[in-house]
């Protein structure tokens, strides 16, 4: 395509999304793949391979492909459609290749690694240093290194895997959609809230059917186990949620053999002994030894707890509910009806609180108290919907440092969740300009009704403030080499840090007081709800930390110790993890392990324990406020220099010393999650 619209705008300050047609993506990917190529080969063909001549045009070409794509990508998460999803996936596999072929790429490989052997290498500044070293890594890790028959077997295996993952998923996909449960009796309702009842009609409907339809789909199956009083329907929808994947031709256990089985046989290609330990090559944590024990020390910690809260909740089953024993399609139903009788509120109590524009106000007063910078709407800038606004972000002298999309409301042809992404990196352009970093900011709240403002509960508060956390991480970097700049290059298991970090704020009166007044009186949250609310925050709290150590664990040994071909199956594993952390059994039917996507599709497989290693390190680094004064400026100022601004550029374990004085330490997590006191029981 001569003049592709797409490509002459790729230089505009932000993207023009009203130019990002279907019709133009392929061909202006295209070329700026072959243009890539060639270029590459030019560089490789000139005999100068310094920081100038070869990392600086690597730099440049990707800048010019994140362009183009990031916003394709980014439409197709928040404007799906038809056309635009077979675009993209056509895309995904253009883009595929070429990274292959760079990973494989043996003469770039050699020209980097002379450069980081040479003389110039010391001369260079952290970050440049950081980008030739992770380069060098990845190279490693993609299998650059191996002599041509490994190499071959490698590359086989990395193929067979993705189609082994993706099917994984499918499976567990189709499994979920497979079951269907239409109830016709008003009577089977008993319990459900009237939301779920109506959400259950609407899905009922949508198949042309009378009644109410539940599914396995998360939004239908937790509210159903938590209030639906029919025990027997319970056990129904409990069965085939834990049984997905789990037989006939959609049965994942095969799969998972022989996804371990190549995992180790790639591991041990690569010079490892085992996946956990490749695993651990771009992540924080030291060693597989360190993982396991941080893991043990909290299942530890937790189990008194947990121990404690299970009995309660058989007494209060057996006594009240008439459940003698407590099984598991019981226990989120049990659980929420001791958790009302101790609370007695609900979200819905505190959304008049919570209006989206005071709670906007409020987000960018925090972060203007602990990092002193402004947040101002820019109006007239292209956008993908209506709903969608523009922020500019300026430091304390007025100067501009950032800006961010911020798309909240959720609408159809829209994916679920919340989440940040990188709209543009900061960046030092060749020319010497400094490109400012844009963050996207996406979530899935209620939209306003009419003139009424629209009111969110506080979980979505705190979903807000989570993925503003990363935003930060990305708009406050100081970098100005691509790769490391804001959280490109992040281990896995700190890039969380700066974000449940935020979280911490919509549980501090002080903050709070900033922004949550009733939305008709302007009354400020009264006492009662708030005490109710922090009371409520740590229910449970040892159970589910016993729960995500089960799951981490179980994770992580499947990675290291357990061998395919040895004489425990995945499901002895787990019975023996769950023999020494779990404090409540699932029955012998229980496959969960068979829907276990994040580790067997989702590329967290020995990485599952990010979740609580970065808990860690994010209730730590707030313990520093609190130590101080929640909005502490000093330590604000710590924290963005040492954390925040540095992305993948130095150590994460150095930044979180130089921040802190010392290494991570599990109590604040413990404290903040109500685990503290029994900890030496
Ligand atoms: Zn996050």
């Amino acid at each position: 395509m001569k003049n592709n619209p797409l490509l002459q705008r790729l230089n505009a300050a932000l993207p023009l999304f009203e130019y990002i047609k279907p019709e133009y993506i392929l061909p202006a990917l295209d070329t700026t793949l072959d243009e890539n190529r060639a270029k590459i080969f030019a560089l490789l063909e000139g005999d100068k391979h310094d920081w100038l001549h070869l990392m600086q045009p690597m730099e440049e070409m990707d800048e010019h492909l994140g362009r183009l794509w990031g916003p394709v990508n980014h439409l197709n998460a928040v404007c799906d459609s038809d056309d635009l999803r077979s675009v993209h996936q056509q895309g995904l596999m253009k883009l595929a290749a070429y990274q292959t072929e760079l990973t494989q790429n043996g003469a770039l490989f050699s020209a980097i690694k002379n450069l980081y052997n040479g003389p110039e290498f010391q001369t260079l500044n952290d970050e440049r240093k950081q980008v030739i070293r992770h380069a060098l890594r990845d190279f490693r890790l993609g299998g650059a290194e191996l002599p041509p028959k490994k190499k071959e077997r490698f590359k086989e295996i990395q193929v067979r895997l993705s189609g082994l993952g993706a099917r994984f998923e499918q499976h567990v996909l189709d499994a979920t959609r497979a079951f269907e449960l239409y109830l016709e009796h008003g009577r089977d309702l008993a319990g459900l809230p009237q939301s779920i009842r109506d959400a259950a009609r609407e899905r009922a409907k949508v198949k042309g059917r009378e009644g109410w339809l539940f599914t396995l789909d998360a939004p239908s199956y937790i509210p159903f186990m938590q209030y639906a009083e029919n025990r027997d329907l319970r056990r129904q929808v409990y069965t085939a949620y834990v049984t997905r994947a789990s037989s006939g031709v959609r049965n994942n256990a095969p799969l998972i053999v022989e996804i371990l089985g190549l995992k180790q046989e790639a591991a041990l290609l690569l010079g490892y002994h085992n996946y956990g330990e490749v695993s651990l090559a771009t992540k924080m944590a030291g060693d597989s030894s360190e993982v396991v024990d941080f893991l043990h020390d909290l299942a530890r910690r937790g189990r008194p707890h947990a121990r404690q809260e299970v009995a309660e909740l058989k007494t209060f089953a057996a006594t009240e509910l008439g459940l003698e024993s407590l099984e598991g399609w019981d226990i989120p139903f049990a659980s929420e009806r001791l958790r009302q009788r101790k609370f007695n509120f609900s979200q819905e109590d505190l959304k008049p609180y919570f209006p989206e524009h005071q709670v906007l106000e409020g987000l960018f007063a925090v972060a203007k108290n602990l990092y002193g910078i402004v947040i101002r709407e820019r109006k007239k800038v292209s956008v993908w919907h209506p709903g969608v606004r523009f922020f500019d972000v300026f430091n304390g002298t007025e100067k501009p440092i950032a800006g961010f999309y911020l798309d909240p409301y959720a609408r159809p042809h829209k994916r679920g969740g919340a989440w940040m992404d990188e709209c543009i990196m900061r960046w030092r352009r060749p020319d010497g300009s400094l490109q400012l970093p844009v963050a996207y900011l996406v979530c899935n709240f209620d939209a306003p009704l009419g003139d009424k403002p629209a009111l969110w509960t506080h979980e979505e508060v705190i979903t807000l403030f989570h993925e503003f956390g990363h935003g930060l991480h990305h708009m406050l970097t100081q970098m100005e080499a691509l790769d490391v700049s804001g959280i490109r290059g992040v281990p896995w298991d700190a890039v969380e840090l700066p974000s449940q970090f935020m979280e911490n704020f919509c549980w501090e009166r002080k903050a709070l007081d900033l922004f949550a007044r009733h939305a008709e009186t302007g009354e400020k949250l009264p006492d009662v709800l708030f005490d109710k609310m922090r009371a409520a925050k740590n229910f449970h709290s040892g159970m589910r930390t016993l729960r995500q150590v089960e799951f981490s664990l179980f994770d992580f040994l499947l990675h290291t110790e357990f061998s395919p071909d040895g004489e425990q199956s995945v499901e002895g594993l787990l019975d023996a993890v769950r023999d020494e952390v779990a404090v409540l059994r699932p029955p012998s039917f229980n496959q969960f392990q068979n829907s276990f996507s994040h580790i067997f599709a989702g590329g967290y497989a020995a990485g599952y324990y990010a979740y609580k290693w970065a808990e860690v390190l994010s209730a730590d680094v707030f313990s520093a406020f609190e130590e101080t004064e929640i909005f502490d400026y000093e330590t604000a100022s710590s924290l963005k220099r040492e954390i925040l601004s540095v992305g993948s550029s130095r150590d994460i374990m150095d930044a979180f010393i130089a921040f802190r004085g010392r290494k991570p330490a599990v109590d604040a997590l413990l404290r903040h999650s109500g685990l503290g006191s029994q900890a030496t029981a």
